[in-house]
């Protein structure tokens, strides 16, 4: 339903919360983040943002990378299990995922065969376990993993992958749920509309169906899932308030 990411140099735990506070008016029934520090530590829990924050206190939430969910159930019940972001079964990845991926259960299947183990009911673990099959079977990088991945994919995304590996990027990726990314300096941030980001930048891309971006600090590379070079479109938001 709601995502944000942040990737820069400032803490993200506090602009991932705020983010996911302006998207709660969407509607949602759990929320959770990703952090990355020397390594991604996962908090999620059913209920409201504030639950999140609660459930969070007293832990180490530094790092200035990370990822932020609030779910709408399609797959699987509200509860902890279920909740966003899912880590694939040998923690190489953490993800969230805004929409529906219907061959799931074929996918599922077919991983299932192939040793991997699953935690939750949601379709999108299933495609946190299918990246990380091909990113460990293929020998290939995360950005490679991803968009294989997604070309075995029948459904609707807007998604955000942190690899345990290549710990310093978000890849995102979009077809039919919108992502928006806000270009800050020597700093991006995700959403997939832009009420997190207005408070941070005016500039702004939004990406198209089968785009894919790979976000590093200091760097946009935007291209298709079949690997098609494309040029970053920045906007200007118009804010007429
Ligand atoms: N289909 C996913 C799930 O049920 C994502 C739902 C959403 O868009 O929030 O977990």
């Amino acid at each position: 339903c709601g995502i944000v990411g942040y990737i820069g140099d400032k803490q993200a735990y506090p602009i991932l919360i705020n983010g996911l506070k302006r998207l709660e008016y969407r509607g949602y029934d759990s929320a959770g983040v990703a952090l990355r520090t020397n390594r991604t530590q996962v908090f999620k829990c059913k209920g409201k943002v504030q639950d999140l924050e609660n459930h969070a206190k007293g832990n180490d939430v530094s790092g200035t990378i990370g990822i932020g969910h609030t779910r709408w159930a399609t797959h699987g019940e509200p509860n902890d299990e279920n909740a966003h972001p899912h880590s694939s079964m040998n923690n190489k990845f953490v993800i969230i995922h805004n929409g529906i991926i219907e061959n799931y259960s074929t996918l599922k299947d077919k991983l299932i065969k192939r040793g991997y183990a699953f935690q939750s009911d949601t379709d999108t673990e299933v495609l946190a376990n299918l990246i990380e099959y091909i990113y460990l079977k293929g020998e290939v990088s995360a950005e490679l993993a991803v968009r294989l991945a997604l070309t075995k994919v029948v459904g609707a995304y807007g998604l955000v992958v942190i690899c345990d590996d290549e710990p310093d990027k978000l890849i995102a990726a979009r077809k039919g749920s919108p992502l928006v990314v806000g270009v800050g300096n020597g700093e991006y941030f995700l959403a997939s509309d832009a009420t997190p980001i207005i408070e941070y930048t005016n500039s702004v891309i939004y990406l198209n169906d089968n785009d894919v971006a790979i976000i590093s600090r200091d760097e946009l590379v935007l291209k298709t899932i079949q690997n098609d070079k494309l040029t970053p479109h920045v906007q200007q938001l118009d804010l007429d308030i």
